[in-house]
């Protein structure tokens, strides 16, 4: 089966703080959001992510698409902290021709992160010439969340928590675009070794002078499913 690419761009980084205000830098708040992202989509079966950045470096914009158009991405998020003064969230997608699944996936990952965050203003689905929306070969979007030059926008920003809770809203998006299923956990079969190297414990049950009476016992934990063996 062949795996969806999500490609997340934590916006700005190294040289380039982004946006500043009420001691937050965008940088730190976007790889914060973009790992939490990736690390919520590695429940999911069929699903690679990738991120521009895992830490703090410098990458131009063209590097940004770069890097999604060579490695085929399916989508692209760029992930941004917004300021200027305003409040609250808005998504933006490219202002030229976009192809229907980029306006679809704006729809859902608009409305999923509206729902996920919760009680924050809602400034609408919008479209920008900005590079990484235009550049990117695939649908792409570009959420701005919150404003960090606005002392309320900032102390949710200051919240953990709340970081999650946006990616938890693309999460769910990306859920409902892509039909992603839940990993199946393996559950233990009785008697298997959790061990990490190939060594076997075993457990004696019991110790028997009549022959029969271990035999007995040997065959109730067989109709268990334990595998069971008697040692003279
Ligand atoms: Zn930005």
């Amino acid at each position: 089966m062949k795996k969806i690419k999500i490609f997340i761009d934590a916006g700005h980084g190294g040289t380039d703080p982004g946006a500043v205000g009420n001691g937050l830098r965008e940088k730190d708040l976007t790889l914060a959001i973009a790992k939490a992202l990736k690390k919520y989509l590695e429940q999911y079966e069929n699903v690679e992510v990738r991120l521009s950045r895992e830490d703090d470096r410098t990458l131009t914009l063209k590097q940004r698409t770069d890097m999604a158009n060579a490695w085929g991405a399916d989508y692209f998020i760029s992930v941004h902290i917004n300021a200027g003064g305003g409040t609250g969230i808005e998504t933006f997608i490219w202002n030229g021709n976009v192809s229907a699944a980029t306006r679809n996936n704006q729809n859902v990952m608009h409305s999923e992160i509206m729902k996920a965050v919760g009680n924050v203003r809602d400034r609408g689905k919008k479209t920008q010439n900005f590079h990484v929306v235009r550049e990117s070969n695939m649908p792409a979007i570009l959420p701005e969340f919150m404003f960090i030059d606005n002392a309320n926008d900032a102390q949710l920003l200051k919240d953990p928590a709340f970081l999650n809770k946006c990616a938890k809203g693309m999460e769910n998006g990306l859920v409902s675009i892509f039909n992603l299923k839940k990993k199946v956990q393996p559950t233990p079969t009785p008697m298997q070794t959790q061990s990490n190297t190939n060594k076997l414990y075993r457990v004696q049950v019991g110790a028997f002078a009549n022959k029969a009476n271990a035999e007995a016992l040997a065959n109730e934990l067989k109709s268990k499913g334990y595998s069971v063996f008697i040692a003279e």
